[in-house]
């Protein structure tokens, strides 16, 4: 059965909330007692007072993160041990899933109905695929000659910090700590400023659930306070982030200056949709599209922001397009019907609403929606937009705008589109549909990113590797392969 607005209001009043930080196995105060509001851009209400870490509060975390890492008391545990922990973590979040989703709604405005069918379960989902594979993965033994034994083995990493986004919470921080914890690291978690109170949570959750204390710790604060004194850190191994190419780069920097941890980038995307003549089925391409830019308020780094239409359809795909956008109204969060939520933030509505008029001022046209809307909620809303006679050379095309708003570009080759697909700084995901194979397969090889989607779009699970080609980031998360990213290989060579 599903919750309505009113159940959800009055779960809320019976949440007590917890904005602590998360360290050594219990809440604390940020040692400088500091605290943020967090504010609901669902309809402006307060949520909690949360405390603002800094220096002084990393030092503390990365601390005794060190220390649990080397008592052995997680790292050294079996496999199946570690395992059979994170499956109850798992197993927890679920069981609080309309808690946490409340919250994840409320924090970063994300349709209450997302939460539940998306980011809670695939959260606990991600626990669970790293938890599952880690005591089913091998080590090697080198082709050496017969008086020599080479064994090369993967050992944790040691200390990994985190810093995360707001878009997906505790999806994009699941993806770091779900492989970093199955793999025997301890970890410091830097949510968002913008969306701190899943990731508190789920702290207590991963004790419960038996991780021991200084394994798994929380640190909610800003980016240039915690985020920086983490990077900076001469003790913290690997650093993984999720977040914008600007903040990505001076990530790198910081490395540089201090220890050269390892520093695993997720950045923006810019992502290009190719919808070519013969696609199987333009109104299903249209839908894709629509998705592609409206869903989580276009809050996306995957994101179709540019759509790409041969000329020949292009007047009987519009109309389908404008008509698949319907689907996308902005409405309460906590309306169990709602499509479109809230924009997490003020300033973050402003910059789409530039970027909507700087598409204006430079010769674009906007065909639908780009208005503020539902202001008497007290929320911050905008109509998903879009923009026709868009070229690749306009802002809007150029900068990752992380709201919803589509640039609608018109090729007439396959050539120029690939050509325009590629000129982006960025290179996470791009779609293309077409029902020639060959043209397919094709303009898939062509396409410099990391995620190639044909004839769908936003497509994949835990199973396939996620990241980015370009300014979109290095290292991947997901599949085994994020388990690159929380290892050291080592080469053991035993002379018979
Ligand atoms: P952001 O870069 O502003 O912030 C990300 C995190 O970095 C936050 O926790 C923030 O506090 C922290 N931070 C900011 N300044 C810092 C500093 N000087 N030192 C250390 N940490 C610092 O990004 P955002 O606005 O939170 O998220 C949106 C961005 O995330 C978009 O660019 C989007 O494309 C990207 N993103 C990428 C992926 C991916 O997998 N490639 C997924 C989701 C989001
Ligand atoms: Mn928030």
């Amino acid at each position: 059965m599903t919750n309505t607005r009113s159940d959800w209001e009055q779960r809320f009043q019976s949440l007590t909330l917890e904005g602590r930080a998360f360290i050594d196995g219990q809440y604390c105060s940020a040692l400088s007692r500091d605290t943020f509001e967090c504010m609901s851009p669902v309809d402006g209400r307060f949520l909690a007072a949360v405390a603002s870490t800094d220096e002084a509060d990393a030092n503390v975390a990365v601390q005794v993160a060190r220390r649990a890492f080397e008592s052995g008391v997680w790292a050294k545990l079996a496999p199946a041990e570690r395992k059979r922990i994170l499956i109850r973590f798992a197993d927890l979040i679920l069981a609080n899933q309309e808690e946490l989703a409340l919250l994840e709604t409320l924090d970063m405005g994300k349709p209450i109905s997302d939460s539940m069918a998306i980011d809670i379960p695939a959260t606990a989902n991600a626990i669970r695929w790293n938890a599952e594979a880690i005591d089913k993965i091998y080590d090697e033994v080198a082709p050496t000659p017969h008086d020599q034994l080479g064994l090369i083995t993967r050992e944790p990493a040691g200390v990994v910090a985190a810093i995360v986004p707001w878009n997906f919470p505790l999806i994009m921080a699941s993806w770091k700590f779900a492989p970093a914890l199955a793999a025997g690291n301890s970890f410091i978690l830097k949510p968002s400023e913008k969306s701190p109170l899943t990731a508190i949570r789920i702290a207590q959750l991963a004790l419960d659930a038996g991780i021991p204390k200084g394994v798994f710790n929380v640190l909610p604060g800003f980016g240039h306070t915690v985020g920086k004194a983490l990077a900076l850190h001469m003790d913290v191994d690997v650093l993984a982030f999720t977040g914008s190419t600007a903040i990505a780069k001076q990530l790198l920097i910081y490395a540089g200056q201090s220890n050269m941890k390892r520093v695993w980038l997720e950045a923006g995307g810019k992502s290009p949709n190719v919808v070519f003549a013969d696609a199987p089925d333009l109104r299903a391409a249209a839908q894709a599209a629509a998705s592609g830019i409206a869903f989580n308020q276009g809050e996306v780094c995957t994101a179709g922001s540019r759509l790409l239409v041969e000329r020949s359809i292009r007047e009987q795909f519009i109309p389908l397009l404008v008509e698949a956008l319907q689907a996308w109204k902005p409405g309460h969060a906590l309306d169990p019907a709602t499509t479109v939520g809230a924009v997490v933030d003020q300033r973050q509505l402003e910059s789409v609403l530039r970027y909507i008029s700087i598409g204006k001022e430079q010769g674009a046209e906007l065909i639908a929606g780009g208005n503020r809307t539902l202001e008497d909620t007290g929320g911050l809303y905008v109509e998903p937009a879009i923009f026709d006679g868009v070229t690749n050379a306009m802002t809007i095309a150029r900068e990752e705008i992380f709201g919803p708003v589509l640039s609608l570009i018109t090729f007439d080759t396959a050539e120029e589109a690939l050509a325009i697909a590629n000129d982006s700084i960025f290179g996470l995901a791009a779609g293309v549909w077409t029902s020639n194979l060959s043209k397919a397969h094709t303009f898939a090889r062509g396409l410099r990113a990391g995620s190639v989607w044909v004839n769908q779009y936003d497509g994949g699970d835990m199973t396939a590797p996620f990241g980015g080609f370009k300014q979109s980031g290095n290292g991947r998360d997901k599949s085994l392969h994020a388990f690159d990213k929380y290892t050291e290989l080592k080469a053991t060579w035993i002379k018979l």
